[in-house]
């Protein structure tokens, strides 16, 4: 479950914003997105390998929110490694990272589309 937003890293892209298929984040003018509806986090990592400032910090629990502070996830070393091990963005094209995790776009683009289209009038 999504568990930090390190503001310091954010460069306000809003990027979280546009692919979370949760709805987990508020937009917020020229400040970093809030984290509005964190308990609604399907632990999808999706934005994680979206934030290209390494900003975010998900914990693989899906059960329950951790609370972990700041100071604590910085010294891990954990932050942009989902990115550069799913071979993300600037990774794809390094062959150590290379695999076709990339084509997931296809299905968080799909995603995004059912979540804003709201519940369908079919039966
Ligand atoms: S994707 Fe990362 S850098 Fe962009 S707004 Fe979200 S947290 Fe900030
Ligand atoms: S892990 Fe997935 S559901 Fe949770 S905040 Fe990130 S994009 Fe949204």
């Amino acid at each position: 479950m999504i568990a930090l937003l390190l503001e310091e890293r954010c460069t306000h892209c809003q990027r979280c914003v546009q692919i979370c298929p949760a709805l987990v984040f508020d937009a917020r003018p020229d400040a970093p997105p809030l984290l509005a509806r964190p308990d609604d986090c399907q632990t999808c990592f999706a934005c994680e390998l979206y934030c290209q400032a390494d900003a975010l910090y998900v914990d693989p629990s899906v059960l329950n929110r951790v609370r972990v502070d700041a100071d604590t996830v910085r010294a891990s070393g954990l932050l942009g490694v989902y990115r550069r091990d799913s071979g993300w963005d600037e990774w794809a094209e390094a062959p150590r990272y290379a695999n076709q995790h990339w084509r997931m776009e296809e299905v968080f683009a799909r995603g995004r589309e059912l979540a804003q289209a709201g519940p369908s009038k079919a039966p």
